[in-house]
């Protein structure tokens, strides 16, 4: 064991200098911050809450009365942390800067901590984050959704791939009518032929109609994967008060 992880040295460190919660700031974080996610238990709790949501489509119905029936065919599942709004707003739009890569990795502890258990039944073996063109990134200065992919991939020690690329800049999804975004990132992604036979776990941070991550995995399984899953952090649904995402 190296010394900077013997138990007594990590509790004298945390006693001089406490973690923090990384949404809030609060000093001495409860065990959320023990599992390595940085968050208060009352951050965690108010981030993570959300109503019942079928994990074949992603939308807001419990999987025994959702009327996909179990079969969705954007992805083969969804993981969704919570609705877009209230408590997860600000940390989605802080994410996106490049101080936020402590915030994304909070995000992404709590993405596992909540659906570990459908990951590990989904049997992913790769984590993919949906790109971002490279002229943005480089205003941006960060990608969030490769921030988070970097964080689940940690977490559930699988390789973090980069085996999708936008083929052309598209006009951001939240400036068009819903109805336009399908044609908007129609074959704006081609898949690397490293794809071939694996089982992806796609990340974004935010999905509203779905659109994007469609056209993603319409990509990887024409480079021959074999199932693409979805994990977002916030689902903005469809036609809500919080329809449109940041
Ligand atoms: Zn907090
Ligand atoms: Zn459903």
């Amino acid at each position: 064991m190296a010394w900077w992880n013997l138990p007594g040295l990590t509790t004298l460190f945390d006693i001089v200098c406490p973690p923090r919660c990384v949404f809030c700031g609060a000093d001495t974080p409860g065990p959320a911050a023990a599992g390595g996610t940085m968050a208060c238990e009352s951050c965690a709790a108010a981030i993570s809450s959300d109503a019942a949501r079928c994990i074949a489509c992603g939308e807001t119905r419990s999987p025994a009365d959702c009327r996909c029936r179990g079969r969705c065919d954007d992805w083969d599942g969804i993981a969704v942390l919570a609705s877009y709004g209230d408590g997860v707003r600000e940390p989605v739009l802080r994410a996106k800067r490049p101080t936020g890569e402590p915030v994304a990795a909070a995000l992404a502890g709590l993405l596992v901590a909540k659906h570990r258990e459908t990951f590990t039944g989904w049997r992913v073996d790769t984590v993919v984050p949906v790109p971002m063109h490279w002229r943005r990134r480089l205003v941006r200065g960060t990608s969030a959704a490769d921030q988070l992919a970097g964080g689940i991939a940690r977490r559930l020690r699988l390789p973090h791939r980069h085996l999708l690329r936008r083929r052309r800049a598209t006009p951001m999804q939240n400036e068009l009518p819903f109805d336009d975004r399908r044609h908007n990132v129609r074959g704006a992604f081609v898949a690397s032929r490293r794809a071939a036979g694996r089982r992806v776990l796609l990340v974004d941070d935010v999905a509203t109609t779905g659109a994007t991550l469609a056209e993603c995995r319409r990509a990887l399984v024409e480079a021959g994967a074999s199932a693409v899953y979805a994990a977002v952090v916030a689902r903005a649904d469809r036609g809500g008060v919080e329809g449109r995402r940041p």
